[in-house]
């Protein structure tokens, strides 16, 4: 015989009841099919070393083993129950028992126990049905034969204690004991229901969540056919709710813009707000979300293109092919940001949207000029009244795209407020490691700036405040020379004046001559902007005499030129071929271009005070005095003329204030010659700054200023010695008009115009 303990294992007589062979092992006896067991259930989960007389319930059931599996099973034939007399425990643990026989009272019919048996499997068929494994579970329940073995079988899915087990055993009546049986049986089906409800009712809640979906899919897709059908009945609210769908914003964006929507949608069209939530929609909805790909730009094609919208502009136009060639090895849509400084009408702007037809994108140009605050750039938050967007985002939108050649126009003319400083908001535009999430205040969510190509123009670096300056490449336009002016005029204004009027070609005729006059009569700049203009007058006026005669030529001559363009010619300051003692000619430079000036200077009655006046008053003085005093060092017996006068210098508007030292030997020239009475002839323009020593030191915009002496028809111009290599970026025939003549010290400049050193050592020998 041998004896198993059991724990949490339903034993019940006339059941069978499956043990795993190693649970035998330990067991002495001899474990084979027909061999007897006794099962006895241990009050608690104690491994046999530490089995007590006590540690087992007095009531027990004995068995057959009736299989044993190749799988490691044993089977045991339950049958009947019986009570324990006596344990004892063996040195070994093994188990000893006197036991006797304990039948339970048999008070229920063989008939009813069937019955119940066949409701039960009932039950539990209907119920296992509900299951994927309820086909299976059905034959497992069908192969037994009595509730005891059901129970046994079930057990195992059941959650009943080790005591519930016993408890099922200790009843005496068969009769109740069946009751118990079936109790737990229902009541484990109950539970299962329950919990499958449960389960049920999550399954639901997920297949009502995927119905919902489906149903809002269906909904749109047929609000979009409807929306088709009638477009006019698509409301706003709708169309937003489309665009925002197919914008492909980001996250914080989308989020942004649904729910400015639903305050649209809560606010209905009547409340003040309206205005305002639509107008942001319509703003956010239209702008760009979708970045493009970088498209690699043939290099000559770009070069074709820059060649056909501008003649000229060698050095800017190699620049540009750079920066495209780089883009394409670096499969970027921007980079360095370039800065185009010069005068107006030198084709800064327009190089811009050719630049951006040379590479196949779209053109935004955004002027700066006279932004004051920093919502300029940035926009105004929209608690404001009448909020809008900066002229950064304005551009971008009126572009299309996210990635256009936008050329921030006049970046010298941004000034400061108290409402902050729009050059620092413009740094963060153009900061490659900042601009891929800026923030305009209005949008409130942030935008990918890095792939836009910028390009920023000036017409002087002077006012751009350094940090703004520091991140972009200054590239310079000169200006043209009349004969660049003359080849502009023919290739490019002309022609397009004359498409835009519809005038065909052929049917005006317009010798160089008369082009020329109009760039040296009616126009005074060293951009073609005033050119173009008068390109334009002349080929509408052309157009009222053609449509009228179709087949004659409009023939430009000087009477109909004047006619035409309506003004009288710009009187062009030539220089005089006399000057008084005490007047210099001077080459000054200005945003416009460069210009010539004349310094005048005389003495009055007075004590030797300095009176200057023009517009370079305050910026003049320092200059002024230290020409002063070099002349005072360098004729000593003129001491006592300069103690009794005052000297009244005069310089004409025109120069910058910036330039205003560059006026330095003009000015000591000038002084020099009224002291020594020795006038100078006006042919020698000059310019360049001087020290306290008379060392002439170096100035810019060099190109500017002699081009506007050659228009002024000036022979001689003095440049400081260090400027010289600034000649390389002077047009030849510029300097084939001019002898140009680099100074290191006033002397030489004195020496030149007449008032010679021998003048000024005998004038010291005598002092
Ligand atoms: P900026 O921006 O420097 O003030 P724009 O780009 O507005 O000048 O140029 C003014 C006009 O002159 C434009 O119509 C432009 O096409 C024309 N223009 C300027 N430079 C050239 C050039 N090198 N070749 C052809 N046209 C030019």
């Amino acid at each position: 015989m041998i004896v198993v303990p059991v724990y949490n294992k339903m034993i019940l007589p006339y059941s069978r009841i499956y043990f795993r062979t190693d649970e035998f092992k330990s067991l002495s006896g001899r474990v084979a099919i027909g061999e007897k067991v006794v099962m006895l259930v241990k009050k608690e989960d104690i491994p046999k070393e530490e089995y007590k007389e006590d540690s087992f319930y007095p009531l027990a059931v004995t068995g057959n083993i009736s299989s044993i599996s190749a799988e490691g099973y044993v089977e045991v034939m339950a049958g009947e129950r019986v009570y324990i007399d006596d344990v004892s425990i063996n040195q070994d643990y093994s188990i000893e028992l006197s036991i006797r026989r304990n039948p339970v009272t048999i008070d229920i019919s063989e008939e009813l126990r069937s019955k119940k048996l066949e409701q039960i499997r009932r039950e539990m068929n209907e119920y296992v049905s509900n299951y994927s494994w309820g086909q299976s579970a059905k034959a497992f329940i069908s192969q037994f034969n009595s509730l005891e073995e059901t129970v046994c079988a079930m057990s195992i899915w059941m959650t009943i204690s080790n005591e519930e087990q016993y408890s099922l055993l200790e009843i005496d009546s068969l009769k109740k004991r069946t009751e118990e049986i079936e109790r737990m049986l229902y009541e484990y089906i109950e539970v299962a229901k329950v919990s499958s409800d449960a389960s049920f009712a999550q399954q639901e809640e997920y297949q009502n969540m995927y119905k919902e979906s489906a149903i809002k899919k269906q909904m749109e897709y047929l609000q979009k056919e409807l929306d088709e059908l009638h477009p006019e009945k698509v409301t706003d609210v709708r169309k937003f709710e489309m665009k925002i769908d197919n914008a492909g914003m980001n996250e914080t964006a989308e989020a942004e813009a649904r729910k400015v929507l639903n305050r649209l949608k809560q606010e209905g069209s009547h409340s003040s707000e309206t205005g305002m939530l639509y107008d942001y929609l319509d703003f956010v909805t239209s702008l760009s979300w979708k970045s493009e790909d970088p498209k690699n730009i043939d290099l000559d094609f770009a070069s074709k293109i820059l060649d056909e919208d501008h003649f000229g502009l060698k050095k800017v136009k190699k620049r540009i092919i750079q920066q495209i060639a780089v883009m394409n090895l670096k499969k970027k849509q921007s980079g360095s940001i370039l800065l185009f400084v010069g005068a107006p009408g030198t084709g800064k702007t327009s190089i811009g949207k050719s630049i951006a037809r040379a590479l196949g994108r779209e053109y935004s140009r955004v002027s700066l000029g006279g932004a004051r605050d920093e919502a300029d750039i940035r926009g105004h938050r929209r608690t404001y009244i009448g909020a809008m967007p900066g002229r950064i985002m304005d551009g971008i939108q009126k572009s299309g795209v996210s990635n256009p050649v936008m050329v921030l126009d006049e970046v010298d003319k941004i000034g400061a407020s108290y409402h902050g400083d729009p050059a620092s908001a413009l740094l963060e535009v153009l900061d490659p490691e900042q601009n891929h999430t800026f923030t305009d205040h209005y949008m409130n969510v942030p935008y990918d700036l890095s792939d836009v190509f910028f390009i920023c123009t000036a017409n002087t670096t002077d006012t751009i405040p350094g940090p703004l300056l520091d991140r972009m490449e200054v590239i310079h336009f000169e200006g043209y020379t009349p004969l660049e002016k003359l080849s502009i005029a023919k290739e490019h204004l002309l022609p397009k004046a004359m498409e835009k009027m519809g005038i065909p070609e052929g049917k005006i005729s317009i010798s160089d001559d008369m082009i020329n006059k109009i760039i040296s009569e009616y126009t005074r700049e060293a951009g073609v902007r005033g050119l173009r203009k008068r390109m334009d007058t002349l080929c509408r006026g052309a157009a009222v005499e053609i449509a009228k005669e179709p087949e004659n030529v409009f023939e430009v001559t000087e009477d109909r030129l004047r006619d035409e363009l309506d003004m009288r010619p710009v009187h062009r300051e030539k220089v005089p071929e006399k000057q008084k003692s005490g007047v210099v000619t001077g080459l000054a430079w200005t945003s416009a271009g460069g210009e010539i000036l004349y310094i005048e200077t005389v003495f009055t009655k007075g004590k030797g005070n300095i009176i200057i006046t023009g517009q370079l008053g305050d910026v003049m003085k320092e200059s002024a005095q230290i020409a002063v005093s070099l002349v005072k060092t360098m004729f000593p017996d003129k001491a006592d003329v300069f103690e009794k006068n005052d000297i009244h210098i005069h310089v004409p508007e025109g120069a910058v204030p910036k330039d205003g030292p560059s006026a330095g030997i003009t000015l000591t020239t000038a002084i020099a010659s009224l002291v020594t009475d020795k006038a100078v002839d006006p042919h020698f323009a000059m310019t360049g700054e001087v020290s306290l020593r008379g060392v002439v030191t170096p100035i810019g915009g060099l190109p500017e200023k002699l081009m506007a002496a050659q228009r002024a028809g000036v022979k001689n111009a003095f440049i400081p010695k260090e400027n010289e290599d600034d000649l390389r970026d002077v047009a030849k025939e510029v300097l084939d008009q001019i002898n140009v003549i680099p100074v290191s010290n006033v002397e030489e400049v004195l020496k030149k115009v007449g008032i010679t050193t021998d003048d000024m050592q005998r004038d010291t020998d005598a002092a």
